[in-house]
């Protein structure tokens, strides 16, 4: 596996609870990455010589400021390129935003705003506003990142939270239709996750390793797709496959792919604990780091 870019989940803590959020994200989660932990990554990351890119994201990272701002220095001074993805709830006027964004100048080279009507009443909201403006007269690059409702484009990915919350608003199709993963490049990922108790995720609650007990050159070394118990046979037969090989309990209907694989993997945690980790992805909050 040779990812070109880590996408760090500084926090698992958000303002919101958002009912597409993948990862769970709510104020009553846990789990933020130190500066130490910071440092191991990068150290780690410098090691692995295809990956080019680090994305701070989370939750919500301007929740940890100074974490996140020490960190983007860090890292582009270690010559990633580096992102950002937010949800923008710290641009309370344009003026403020500036001064929150006036440290990352320079440093961030794409600035992800998350806006659209889980965040917001409007589609674009007045805090992704002011946060392109600022931006825009700091000469950080942005975009906004919109998720469309149930029954709109495609785009909706009934994963995490999503796959408790929207399936009941979607259209729903037999499971035996889920013969791919249509999302993921499963055999050569181009960025992975990771996650403020070191796993690292090639989807969001598939953890290929720890980088706090294993290098994450070794965890790249040694991901072998059509070895691995969950994702060669998502490779087989999609989610599908993947509930029939461990013969697991399942409904006629699913709203998606992702809907399949999370309820499927929902119930294989036990039987495979370090890899369907961790508990946040999974909806448990009282997780202990
Ligand atoms: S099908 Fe499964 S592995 Fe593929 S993107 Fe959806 S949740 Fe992830």
């Amino acid at each position: 596996m040779k990812p070109s870019g880590l996408h760090l989940l500084l926090t698992y803590l958000c303002t919101y609870e958002c009912d597409h959020c993948f990862v769970w994200g709510s104020p009553r989660q846990q789990g933020t990455m130190t500066l130490a932990d910071l440092r191991e990554i990068f150290r780690q990351a410098r090691s692995v010589p295809s990956v080019k890119t680090i994305y701070f994201e989370g939750g919500e990272p301007f929740l940890y400021y100074p974490i996140l701002v020490k960190g983007v220095e860090e890292a582009a001074r270690q010559g990633f390129q580096v992102g950002i993805v937010t949800n923008a709830y710290w641009a309370t006027s344009v003026e403020d935003a500036r001064e929150y964004l006036r440290p990352l100048a320079g440093k961030v080279g794409d600035l992800s705003l998350s806006s659209d009507l889980y965040h917001a009443d409007e589609l674009l909201s007045a805090q992704a506003q002011r946060a392109t403006n600022a931006a825009d007269g700091l000469g950080i690059p942005s975009g906004v990142i919109t998720i469309p409702q149930p029954g709109e484009a495609d785009g909706l990915r009934c994963r995490g939270r999503a796959a408790e919350v929207l399936t009941g608003r979607v259209p729903l199709h037999p499971w035996e239709e889920f013969t791919t993963c249509p999302f993921e490049d499963l055999r050569a990922p181009g960025r992975v996750h990771v996650d403020p108790l070191g796993n690292v995720h090639i989807c969001q609650g598939i953890s290929l390793g720890n980088i706090f007990k294993n290098d994450l050159a070794n965890i790249c070394e040694d991901y072998k797709a059509e070895q691995h118990p969950l994702i060669a046979p998502l490779l087989d037969g999609g989610p599908a496959e993947l509930s029939t090989r461990y013969d697991v309990p399942r409904e006629e209907k699913y709203a998606d792919a992702c809907h399949l694989c999370y309820q499927t993997r929902l119930a294989l945690r036990d039987r495979f604990p370090q890899t369907l980790a961790p508990d946040q992805v999974y909806g448990i909050f009282e997780a202990s780091q």
